[in-house]
C-alpha cells in the first residue's frame, strides 16, 4: 500500500512503500540461500507490512566472506581517514533527503512516534555519521619513548570484520551507533537488525551504496537471533561482535565468542536505572522528568527511569503530580502528532528489567540511603539526579555505579559522550571517541637505531 506520509491524522494508511525486502550482501540485494522469508508486522494493526528474506547461517557465511574480502583486499581500510569521512558525509546527505520515508518505516515497523523519528532519530543518524566522518582522519598512534637502542611507535589499525547485532526499540539509532564508528575506523561488517524491525536497515544499506561505500564493506542480513545472530557470534572469521540487547543474549554471545575464535565482544545490555529526586527539586519539573524517563518510547528504553527515589519532604506532592501527568499522557496512533506514545508491543513482566512503562516509586530520607538503594541492582547503565545542591549532585554522581549520570535532565545523549554500562549492563562504549577506539587495535612497531652518535 502506498500513501503520503505527512504526520497528519491517525490513519493506518500512512504506510510508505517498502522497497527493500532482500538481504544486502556484497553491494547487492539478494534472496537468502534457503529462500526463506519472514513477516514484519505493523504493531498498530497487527497486519503484515512485508515479507523479508530470512538470513540463516549460510547467508551469514557469504556475508562474512564478502566482508573479509573487502577488508583484506578492498580499498576501505586502505583509504585515508578523510576519504572515508567524505563518503560517510555523502551518506548522511542522502539520508537527509529521505528523512520522512525512513521515519515512516521505523514508525510502522516498531510502532514508534513518526514525528519523533523524523525530528530526532533519523537526524540523529546523520549527526552520528558526520561526527565520525570528522573523526576518521584523526586516528593515529603514538611515538614512544624507548631506550637509546630502540625507537618505537604505535599504529591504530581497524580491528577487521565486525558483526553487529542490534535490537528493535531504536532501529535507526542502533544501526548508526554501531555502523558509524566502525566504518570510520576502517572496518568491514555484517549487521543483523532485529527480526521485528528490518526495514530501515535495508534502506540505509541502499543509500550507503549510492554514497560510494564499496561492495562488501557493509552487509545487512535480517534474520532471527538464534539462527543468524548465533551464526555471527560463533563465526570463526569475525574479529569482533558488537551487541546491543538483553543481558541474557549478551551472555550467550560471549559464550559463543569464547567457544569459537575468542573474538572480541562489546555488550550494551539491560538496565534498571534509578532517578533520585531531592527535597529541593522543582516538583513539577521533576515529575515531568520522571514521566519522560519511564514513558519515552513506550518505556522500551534500556535507560528507562524504572526506579524513582523521592526524598520524604516532597514525596506526597510528587506522587500526586506524577499521577496527574501520567493520566494526561496520550496513547494512540504513532502518526498522530498529538500522540505521546504508540502501541505497546507484547511484553513479559520479568523479574528484573520490565522494558516497559512500569515505574517503582520509593521514599528516602538521607543521601546515603538514596545511594545505597540506587546501587542495589545488578545493572549499571544510567542514573538521574534532581537537585539544586551542587554538593549533593557531585557526591551522588560519583557514588553511583553506572556508566551515565544525568544531573537535572534525563535521556540526554550527545555524540561525543561515551555511553555504556557498568556491572551487568555490559562493557565497551557506544558514542564518542571511545566507540571509535572500540573498533581499532593497537600495534607496536619497534626498530633498533643504528649508527646514532648517542648510543
Ligand atoms: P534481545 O537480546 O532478545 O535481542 C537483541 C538482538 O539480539 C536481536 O537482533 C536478536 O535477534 C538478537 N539475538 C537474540 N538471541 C540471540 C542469540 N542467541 N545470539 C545472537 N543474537 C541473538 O533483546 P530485545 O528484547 O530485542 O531488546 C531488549 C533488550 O535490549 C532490553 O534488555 C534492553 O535493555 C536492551 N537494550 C539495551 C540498550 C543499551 O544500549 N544498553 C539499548 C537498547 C536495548
Amino acid at each position: 500500500m502506498t500513501a503520503t506520509v505527512n504526520g497528519e491524522g491517525a490513519s493506518v494508511n500512512n504506510i510508505p512503500t517498502v522497497k527493500f525486502t532482500q538481504l544486502f550482501i556484497n553491494g547487492h540485494f539478494v534472496d537468502s540461500v534457503l529462500g526463506k522469508r519472514f513477516e514484519t508486522i505493523d504493531p498498530r494493526t497487527g497486519e503484515v507490512i512485508a515479507r523479508i528474506s530470512e538470513g540463516t547461517k549460510e547467508d551469514i557465511d557469504i556475508a562474512v566472506k564478502a566482508a573479509r574480502q573487502a577488508f583484506d583486499l578492498g580499498p576501505w581500510p586502505r583509504l585515508s581517514g578523510s576519504e572515508r569521512g567524505k563518503i560517510l558525509m555523502k551518506w548522511a546527505d542522502l539520508i537527509d533527503q529521505h528523512t520522512e520515508e525512513l521515519a515512516a518505516l521505523d514508525a510502522i515497523d516498531a510502532g514508534k512516534l513518526y514525528h519523533m523519528c523524523k525530528a530526532v532519530e533519523v537526524p540523529g543518524a546523520t549527526k552520528s555519521l558526520r561526527y565520525y566522518a570528522g573523526a576518521a582522519d584523526k586516528i593515529h598512534g603514538e611515538v614512544l619513548k624507548m631506550s637509546r637502542e630502540f625507537h618505537a611507535y604505535t599504529l591504530l589499525e581497524p580491528i577487521g570484520v565486525v558483526g553487529h547485532i542490534i535490537p528493535w526499540n531504536f532501529p535507526t539509532t542502533m544501526f548508526f551507533i554501531k555502523v558509524s564508528p566502525s566504518l570510520a575506523a576502517g572496518c568491514t561488517m555484517v549487521l543483523k537488525p532485529a527480526e521485528q524491525t528490518p526495514l530501515s536497515a535495508l534502506y540505509y544499506a541502499h543509500l550507503a551504496k549510492l554514497a560510494g561505500i564499496p561492495d562488501g564493506v557493509l552487509n545487512v542480513v535480517p534474520g532471527f537471533g538464534a539462527i543468524a545472530g548465533a551464526a555471527i557470534s560463533s563465526h570463526m572469521d569475525i574479529d569482533k561482535v558488537s551487541f546491543t540487547g538483553s543481558t541474557k543474549t549478551g551472555r550467550e554471545i560471549m559464550q559463543a565468542a569464547a567457544k569459537s575464535n575468542l573474538k572480541q565482544v562489546s555488550l550494551e545490555l539491560g538496565g534498571k536505572s534509578p532517578l533520585i529526586i531531592f527535597d529541593d527539586a522543582d516538583v513539577d519539573k521533576a515529575a515531568e522528568l520522571a514521566l519522560l524517563g519511564i514513558l519515552f518510547n513506550k518505556g522500551e528504553v534500556c535507560v528507562a527511569s524504572s526506579r524513582v527515589f523521592v526524598q520524604e519532604g516532597i514525596y506526597d506532592e510528587f506522587e500526586k503530580k506524577l499521577v496527574e501527568k501520567a493520566k494526561a499522557w496520550v496513547v494512540g496512533d504513532p502518526f498522530d502528532p498529538k500522540v505521546q506514545q504508540g502501541p505497546q508491543e507484547d511484553m513479559l513482566i520479568a523479574q528484573d528489567e520490565i522494558f516497559g512503562p512500569v515505574m517503582a516509586l520509593k521514599k528516602f530520607k538521607t543521601i546515603e540511603e538514596a545511594i545505597k538503594s540506587a546501587n542495589n541492582t545488578k545493572y549499571g547503565l544510567a542514573a538521574g539526579i534532581v537537585t539544586k545542591n551542587l554538593d549533593i549532585a557531585n557526591t551522588v554522581s560519583r557514588s553511583i555505579r553506572a556508566g551515565t549520570i544525568w544531573i537535572n535532565c534525563y535521556l540526554a545523549f550527545e555524540d561525543d559522550a561515551p555511553f555504556g554500562g557498568y556491572k551487568m549492563s555490559g562493557f565497551g562504549k557506544d558514542h564518542g571517541l571511545d566507540a571509535l577506539y572500540k573498533y581499532l587495535q593497537v600495534k607496536s612497531v619497534i626498530t633498533p637505531i643504528y649508527n646514532s652518535p648517542w648510543l
